[in-house]
């Protein structure tokens, strides 16, 4: 039987395109590790795998008129997300825009591996998140959310903390780490239509034993078996929201929702407690 579940996986997986976007300086990290044994794992089961590894790249970090080649529209008052729109339409962005524009077109599913810094990206991978997921390019008014352009990829964040997991509760000193991964999983990735996997967080590798770490990366290993297949984090779909009224939840929704527990999602909760990991697990 677990041969004929091993043999699935690797069907389905065959094939599929992984981007993984990494963010640290040491190939002595924890980090480091975790994306090697992304690399590794998913090669194994027959996958092609590109890493853009943002620092080894020296990848640019700032939203500048350098992104586009040739004169920009109005340089007097430079507006990136309408200058750079332009650029796309017009094949003039930088060639390591485009280069990230390939690699991302192609990913089935994108890998964003990185140490957590002031409780988000560290800034180079913040600057990858500004300068490639370009207006038109990655979401328009029209497309985003469910209806966002990577609505058929797949997205997760897997990082590392300095933090131990209590911290980072509902009654922990750092809050609860649903409302964290709010502003990124919510804002950025399913902002851009992606499917967003529950988050892979490796807690406080620093402070663990050298056993914990390595049982750490073991999990993770089998996790990868099986994550081109898992279920995504649950959103409120764009329909439920009524553009003619501000993107304000439906009346019928809010109706249906009134005698319920939880409010929908961490951001659009009604003013009700949150449904428990929300961010954190599928279908929550
Ligand atoms: C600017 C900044 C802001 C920060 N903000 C936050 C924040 O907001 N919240 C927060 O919680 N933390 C924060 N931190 C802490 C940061 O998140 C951690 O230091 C980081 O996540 C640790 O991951 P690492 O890969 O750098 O660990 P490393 O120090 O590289 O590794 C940890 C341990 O794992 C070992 N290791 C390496 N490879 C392996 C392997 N193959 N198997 C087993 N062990 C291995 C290493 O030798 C080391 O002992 C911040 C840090 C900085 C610099």
């Amino acid at each position: 039987m677990a041969g004929v579940i091993w043999g699935l996986i690797l069907l389905f997986s065959a094939g599929k395109k992984v981007l993984i976007v990494y963010g640290h300086q040491s190939s002595g990290s924890f980090n480091a590790a975790a994306k090697s044994a992304a690399v590794e794992v998913l090669t194994t089961q027959g996958c092609t795998v590109e890493v853009s590894d943002l620092y080894a790249m020296n990848f640019k970090a700032t939203c500048t008129a350098e992104d586009i080649t040739g004169e920009v529209k109005d340089a007097e008052h430079f507006k990136y997300a309408e200058e750079t729109k332009l650029a796309w339409e017009e094949q003039k962005l930088s060639a390591d825009i485009k280069e990230e524009h390939r690699k991302l077109t192609e990913a089935d599913l994108v890998i964003f591996q990185f140490p957590m810094y002031w409780f988000s990206f560290p800034s180079i991978m913040k600057g990858w998140i500004d300068r490639v997921l370009t207006l038109g390019f990655a979401y328009s008014s029209e497309k985003r959310y469910s209806q966002g352009v990577f609505k058929d990829k797949k997205a997760i964040l897997s990082f590392t903390t300095g933090s131990h997991e209590s911290m980072f509760s509902a009654n922990g000193i750092n809050g609860d780490m649903n409302v964290t991964l709010w502003p990124i999983q919510n804002g950025i990735l399913y902002y851009c239509g992606f499917q967003v996997l529950a988050p892979q967080i490796f807690w406080a590798p620093s402070y663990v034993t050298a056993e914990a770490r390595g049982a750490m990366l073991e999990a993770w290993r089998t996790r990868l078996q099986g994550l081109l297949e898992e279920k995504a984090v649950s959103f409120a779909p764009s329909d439920y929201f009524d553009g003619e009224k501000g993107f304000q939840l439906k009346p019928e929704v809010q109706e249906e929702h009134a005698d319920k527990e939880f409010g929908l999602t961490v951001g659009t909760h009604l003013g009700k407690a949150l449904p428990p990991n929300n961010q954190m697990k599928a279908g929550v």
